[in-house]
């Protein structure tokens, strides 16, 4: 694990190994009762969850940036999130996910392998986001594999401070996306700064980080209810 990783530049102890690997053993436990992961083969979890999730930390933004507060927006079975709370022990980290059964599954990995820089909460995007101790609050808001850009920015900017930023982890058809998320970039005051292409070496894939900026506190009228997003996207 430590060559996978150090490979990228980013830097592992003892300890966050020793981590990885109990994560990696819940999971697999807990995946034979609830819905986690497809993903189930030791060296692919470390591929396409560990090292996938960490990437980020090799990339320009985070170092530029003083990161304190990190939001994962629907983190499934704690990735990115759970995985940059292991990795980024100075940060606070928050996980949402709709659904209460991963809930369950990430407050046991939080308790086992003792890590004290996370909160987790059941709920949906499109109501937290209304809440006043979550708009605008964050200095970064990660996602992966949760909707559709435009759909995925009304979900995440609110959370967003001003001048923090969106890192949405895309794969290759992030250009067509970019595309149908103009209209919902600019009602939501937002920007795209910069795209960071990353190779999955042995995996033969890309993943792409789109920086994406908020400019300002969101409009008091997004996000708006739940659903309206997937009708009717910005
Ligand atoms: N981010 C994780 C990953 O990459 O492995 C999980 C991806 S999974 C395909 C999508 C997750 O988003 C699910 O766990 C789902 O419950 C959650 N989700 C979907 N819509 C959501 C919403 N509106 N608010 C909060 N969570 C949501």
């Amino acid at each position: 694990m430590k060559e996978i990783f150090n490979e990228y530049g980013i830097e592992i102890s003892k300890e966050q190994e020793k981590k990885l690997k109990k994560y990696y053993e819940l999971l697999i436990e807990y995946n034979k009762n609830v819905n986690l992961t497809n993903i189930v083969e030791y060296d692919q979890v470390v591929l396409k969850h560990f090292l996938d999730s960490a990437l980020v930390l090799a990339g320009k933004k985070i170092r530029e940036i003083d990161v304190k507060t990190i939001l994962d927006i629907g983190t499934g079975a704690g990735f990115p999130g759970m995985v940059l709370a292991i990795f980024m022990p100075d940060s606070q980290i928050t996980l949402v996910d709709s659904l209460n059964k991963r809930i369950e599954f990430l407050k046991l990995i939080a308790r086992e392998l003792e890590i004290e820089n996370v909160e987790i909460y059941h709920g949906r995007a499109e109501d937290l986001g209304r809440d006043s101790e979550f708009r605008n609050k964050f200095d970064i808001v990660v996602s992966r594999a949760v909707a559709g850009l435009p759909i995925l920015l009304e979900y995440c900017i609110p959370f967003v401070k001003k001048s923090g930023y969106l890192i949405s982890y895309k794969g290759k058809k992030y250009k067509e996306e970019l595309q149908q998320a103009e209209n919902a970039l600019n009602e939501l005051d937002s920007e795209l700064e910069e795209v960071e292409k990353f190779e999955l070496k042995k995996d033969d894939d890309f993943r792409y980080f789109l920086y994406i900026k908020n400019k300002e506190n969101t409009k008091d009228k997004y996000p708006r209810k739940a659903g309206k997003q997937k009708k009717k996207p910005l």
